[in-house]
């Protein structure tokens, strides 16, 4: 056999490798009436093992987020993914790195009309998935708010420390939507609190089934409560306390002896 032709082959197969990949994380349902809710864990993580907010075991290497764009992406659309990446690496020691479909553990970024999604920290398998819709590249928060899913953070109202901030309404959750709720009590916030502004939350009415709050903050101010008009500075913070100072270990700042002793051990820098 030629080198040309084994060349080739092991081409074709590690393409077809690569597209069962894509193919079986594609078959799920979504829900698209807001672009966030794709009908994954929390709205629109992808079913994981999300039990904290933060993961610092789920670190990028070198701090270098890869991603390839699938071929739908409009050059309007790619600049707005750009413009995310460009906050992030002026305000953090986080890189992103466009690549080649051919590299490995990176994040394949589809732009399917189906809401936004992604998985939570790198996978470090051969090509991870990310959703941005289109509605999802209206501007370049929305992007981050999943990027910052793929460095490793779930949403804000499922950190530990939620309860001394906001009140959980679970009568006027939809039915099958608590699990979007459970507090993390072993999430690892590299001690920045809870923030009712941050781009990762989540706004007063989100899964709601009879038009009430879902979420009602205890000291009664909305400001900020599910916004995406910037990345907040404790989103910043967390991200370079994570990626930039290994700074996820401390367990002062938690709320019980039990939370304390478990981000104590669950800690892999
Ligand atoms: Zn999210």
């Amino acid at each position: 056999m030629s080198k040309t032709l084994l060349r080739n082959i092991l081409t074709i197969a590690i393409f077809l490798a690569i597209s069962w990949a894509v193919m079986s994380i594609e078959q799920n349902d979504y829900d698209d009436h807001n672009p966030e809710m794709a009908g994954y864990f929390e709205g629109d993580i992808m079913p994981d093992f999300p039990t904290r907010n933060g993961f610092p075991n789920r670190k990028w290497p070198n701090n270098t987020i890869k991603y390839v764009f699938s071929s739908s992406f409009t050059e309007a659309q790619k600049e707005t993914v750009r413009q995310c990446c460009r906050e992030l690496e002026n305000k953090t020691c986080v890189r992103c790195r466009e690549t080649i479909f051919l590299d490995y553990e990176y994040v394949y970024i589809k732009n399917d009309p189906v809401g936004c999604s992604s998985q939570v920290g790198c996978q470090y398998t051969w090509v991870q998935i990310m959703n941005l819709g289109p509605n999802c590249l209206k501007n370049h928060v929305i992007v981050c708010h999943e990027f910052i899913h793929a460095l490793g953070f779930s949403h804000a109202h499922n950190s530990y420390d939620r309860d001394d901030h906001v009140r959980i309404n679970f009568e006027n959750i939809k039915e099958g939507n608590g699990y979007n709720f459970e507090k993390k009590e072993d999430s690892l916030d590299c001690l920045v609190p809870y923030d009712r502004e941050s781009a990762m939350g989540y706004g007063p009415y989100v899964f709601s089934k009879n038009g009430n709050e879902t979420i009602t903050p205890l000291d009664g101010n909305y400001t900020g409560m599910g916004q995406r008009n910037r990345i907040a500075d404790s989103d910043i913070e967390k991200i370079n306390r994570m990626y930039c100072f290994n700074n996820c270990t401390a367990t002062t700042n938690t709320t019980t002896s039990t939370t304390t002793t478990t981000a104590a051990t669950t800690t892999i820098l």
